[in-house]
């Protein structure tokens, strides 16, 4: 388990951002910080540009289609899917 980083290091606390999807404010600390790379969407290891998403946005299937929109996604639905698929997984594990 000594391998797992802790993303949440990346957030400060009493910050509030908004979640890319549906436009809502949240405490940074409750928001999954993620990236998009040239790998695709990932969660955020502390470098380049980054942004966020809400817990219930994550879990939800719209959040696929607002992700192709952004900037660089990958445009492949299937991809994306799994990719925050992934993500979820990893977010439980450091629960
Ligand atoms: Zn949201």
């Amino acid at each position: 388990m000594g391998q797992l980083i802790d993303f949440r290091k990346f957030s400060s606390q009493n910050a509030v951002r908004m979640c890319v999807c549906c436009r809502q404010r949240f405490m940074q600390s409750e928001l999954f910080r993620l990236q998009i790379n040239n790998a695709g969407i990932k969660l955020f290891d502390g470098n380049g540009r980054s942004f966020y998403l809400c817990e219930k946005c994550i879990n939800s299937s719209k959040i696929i289609i607002s992700l192709t929109k952004l900037k660089n996604a990958p445009k492949d639905k299937n991809i994306i899917k799994e990719q925050i698929e992934e993500i979820r997984i990893k977010w439980q594990k450091l629960d």
